[in-house]
């Protein structure tokens, strides 16, 4: 059985990597892409910042305008060079 990773919809639509995100995928899939490591490499971000952000709020709601637009700014710095 191949194990499947799946994502929460954490990247805007403009985004260069928007096609993995709301997205379910095969773990060896993901990490033969050219952009899959990219791509989980900003999925880490968002997981630590939602953490930090669930545990400053207390609870758990919806991502932040704040930490989406932190996340696609992230992600534009480091697909420049490509
Ligand atoms: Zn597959």
């Amino acid at each position: 059985m191949e194990e499947a990773l799946d994502f929460p919809h954490f990247l805007d639509d403009d985004h260069p990597l928007f096609r993995f995100s709301d997205g379910l995928f095969h773990k060896e899939c993901l990490h033969s892409h050219e952009d899959g490591p990219e791509f989980l490499r900003l999925h880490a971000d968002y997981e630590a910042a939602r953490e930090k952000e669930i545990a400053e709020m207390g609870e758990p709601g919806p991502p932040s305008a704040q930490l989406l637009e932190v996340l696609k700014r992230l992600g534009e710095s480091q697909t420049k060079e490509s």
